[in-house]
């Protein structure tokens, strides 16, 4: 029989799972705590567990779900990209970011992504599956346990690896859950940030949950003509639908919305295109992250000028709406979105 995986186990699956086996109620709790608040994934240094019970717990779950087969630095040491094999020999990637006080985590989804963004080396390769939630959950675990030796913590979770975190929303919400529990992990709801492509029922429930986790929308391009071409999945849900959801979305939390938008040269980087993104999102309660283009091995199109940069970024500052350029940090370790795997994936082929 196949081991459960323990970190795909939610809190009340554990506990009825102890229970059956005849342990205490407070059980569950100290299991936990190895595992999420520890980062033990060896049952045989779980100490304060009766010797019966760590075997147990070995034989019948499996700890270990995804195994770094590649663990790169930035040259400045301060980024790390990690590419992880998981048990079907798939690849899947993430990130560290330590800057100043924060030790930012950004994570996989999916293993590809099915909306196949054109600039993105994830959606070039295709879709392979959804992650489960201990997948998911795993890999900011394994930069947890790496943080821990330098006496620091992962302060923030960002879903913008690979694949499309909407798209398999029941495990990122039970991974969010499980790392947000006080119990274990304990990192706020408001430390996290669901990134999406624009699916909207995806955006509606996020509205409605109990734990408020941050939201950005990549939107890239503000006519449906050329975000038709550059995020597909806007020919399901067109502009003026993902604005109504994302409008909702901030009434009905109070809560800012940030914007990614990706600058092209040539394609989306021009001044009247910034005047349609300023006038799509003024009075909107948002922040723009204007992001040079990281070039892709699929694709030709390159990063807009500086110049270019400047220019779009002042022109939806006039018009009141708040911007920050962001430099992609650790292009040196193609830490763009599933480069490293894309690279890999070369390799083998
Ligand atoms: N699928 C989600 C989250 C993962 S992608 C989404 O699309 O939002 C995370 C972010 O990286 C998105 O804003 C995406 O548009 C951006 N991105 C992907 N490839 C990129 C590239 N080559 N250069 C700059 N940004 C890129
Ligand atoms: Fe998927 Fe996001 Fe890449 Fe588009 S940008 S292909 S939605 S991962």
């Amino acid at each position: 029989m196949a081991k459960i995986h323990f970190l795909d186990l939610t809190f009340a699956e554990l506990r009825e799972i102890l229970l059956s086996w005849g342990e205490p109620k407070f059980r569950a709790g100290q299991v936990w705590r190895w595992v999420y608040h520890n980062q033990i994934f060896d049952p045989a240094e779980m100490s304060n567990l009766p010797k019966e019970l760590r075997q147990r717990l070995a034989q019948e779950f499996q700890f270990s779900l995804l195994r770094p087969l590649e663990r790169i630095a930035s040259q400045d040491g301060l980024t790390e990209k990690v590419l992880f094999e998981t048990e079907d020999a798939q690849t899947v990637e993430a990130v560290l970011m330590r800057y100043r006080e924060r030790n930012s985590v950004c994570i996989s989804s999916q293993i590809g992504c099915p909306i196949g963004c054109p600039f993105c080396a994830t959606g070039q390769s295709g879709f392979v599956r959804n992650l489960s939630a201990g997948e998911i959950a795993a890999q900011v675990l394994y930069f947890s346990q790496i943080l821990r030796g330098e006496r620091k913590r992962v302060t923030h979770v960002v879903l913008m690896g690979m694949g499309e975190p909407l798209l398999n929303f029941d495990a990122v919400w039970q991974a969010i859950l499980s790392l947000n529990d006080p119990r274990g992990f304990g990192l706020g709801a408001r430390h996290f940030t669901i990134s999406t492509a624009g699916v909207i029922p995806g955006i509606e429930r996020l509205a409605g949950e109990d734990l408020e986790v941050g939201l950005a929308v990549s939107l890239h391009a503000p006519d449906d003509a050329l975000r038709d071409v550059l995020v597909p999945i806007n020919k399901r849900y067109p502009l003026k639908d993902l604005m109504t959801a994302v409008r909702a979305y901030i009434e009905r939390r109070g809560r800012r919305v940030t914007f990614e938008y990706a600058l092209i040269a040539g394609v989306n980087d021009a001044e009247a295109q910034a005047q349609q993104t300023a006038d799509l999102l003024r009075g909107l309660l948002c922040h723009v992250n204007l992001i040079p283009l990281n070039p892709t091995a699929g694709s030709s199109w390159r990063p807009s000028p500086v110049e270019k940069v400047r220019k779009f970024q002042e022109i939806l500052e006039e018009n009141g709406v708040r911007t920050t350029v962001r430099l992609r940090r650790g292009i040196d370790i193609q830490a763009g979105c599933g480069q490293l795997r894309h690279k890999h994936l070369l390799k083998e082929n």
